[in-house]
C-alpha cells in the first residue's frame, strides 16, 4: 500500500455523502472513490448478463469525474451516470452487495483505486473494512425524512419522477438491509466522527469537515 492520505465518508443512503465527498475532494485536490457507484455499476453490468470476472474488468475501466453538482461516471467513452443513478439499480445494487462474491470482486478494486493519489472514499464500509487505516473517518447521518427529501430533489433534477412515499419506504428498506447484513454492515467505525446533518446545510457540514481534514494534512 502506498503512503497516501485517505478520508472515508460512510453513512446511509442520501445522507449527503456524495456531495460532501465531491466538494471535499475538489477543495483538497484529492481523487474521489464513490464506492456506491461501483456497487451500482456491478448491478448494471450484472443486468446485462455479464459474469463476475467480466464485471470486474468492466468496473476497472470506470472513470469518476467530480463536477460541482454531480460526479459523472464514464465507462470507456460513455457517460453512464443516469443509467446507474436510479432507484431500480439502487435496489439491485443493495441486493447484490449482500453477497460475498460481489464484495470480494470489489474489495481490491477499491483498495487499488488510484494508488498514488490522496483519496476521499464514500460508501458504507470504507472506514470499517476497505480502508481501516484511513486517517480521517466521517460517519454522516440524517433522518429518513430529510434524506428522502434530498433524494427526491436530486432525482427530480435528473428529470426522474418519483413518489415521495415510495421513496421513504425504499430508503428505509435499503437502510435496514445495509445495517443488518452479515457482510460489511453499515456501522460507524469505532474511530469515526459521527455528523448528524439533519439540521445542517451542506456548507456547514463541509466547513466542519474541511477543518478536520486540514488538521490531518498539517500533522
Ligand atoms: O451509496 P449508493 O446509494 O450509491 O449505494 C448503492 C448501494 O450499494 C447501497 O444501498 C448499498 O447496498 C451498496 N453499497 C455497499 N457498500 C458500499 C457502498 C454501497 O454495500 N461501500
Amino acid at each position: 500500500m502506498s503512503n497516501r492520505l485517505v478520508i472515508t465518508i460512510d453513512g446511509p443512503s442520501a445522507a449527503g455523502k456524495g456531495s460532501l465527498a465531491r466538494n471535499l475532494a475538489l477543495f483538497l485536490d484529492f481523487s474521489i472513490l464513490d464506492s456506491g457507484a461501483l456497487y451500482r455499476a456491478f448491478a448494471y453490468f450484472h443486468n446485462q448478463g455479464l459474469n463476475n470476472k467480466e464485471i470486474e474488468s468492466s468496473i476497472e475501466k470506470l472513470m469518476f469525474i467530480p463536477e460541482k453538482d454531480d460526479t459523472k461516471i464514464f465507462y470507456e467513452d460513455t457517460d453512464i451516470t443516469s443509467s446507474i443513478r436510479n432507484e431500480e439499480i439502487a435496489k439491485a445494487a443493495s441486493k447484490l452487495s449482500a453477497l460475498s462474491d460481489t464484495r470480494k470482486s470489489l474489495i481490491d478494486i477499491q483498495r487499488n483505486f488510484m494508488p498514488s493519489n490522496n483519496l476521499v472514499a464514500d460508501g458504507r464500509d470504507m472506514g470499517t473494512v476497505v480502508f481501516p487505516e484511513a486517517e480521517l473517518k466521517i460517519f454522516l447521518v440524517a433522518s429518513a425524512e430529510v434524506r428522502a427529501k434530498r433524494r427526491y430533489l436530486e432525482l427530480q433534477n435528473r428529470g426522474q419522477e418519483v413518489n415521495m412515499r415510495d421513496l421513504i419506504a425504499d430508503i428505509e428498506q435499503r437502510d435496514m438491509k445495509d445495517k443488518t447484513r452479515t457482510l460489511s454492515p453499515l456501522i460507524p467505525a469505532e474511530d469515526s466522527i459521527v455528523i448528524d446533518s439533519s439540521n445542517m446545510s451542506l456548507d456547514e457540514v463541509l466547513s466542519f469537515t474541511k477543518k478536520l481534514a486540514k488538521k490531518e494534512l498539517n500533522k
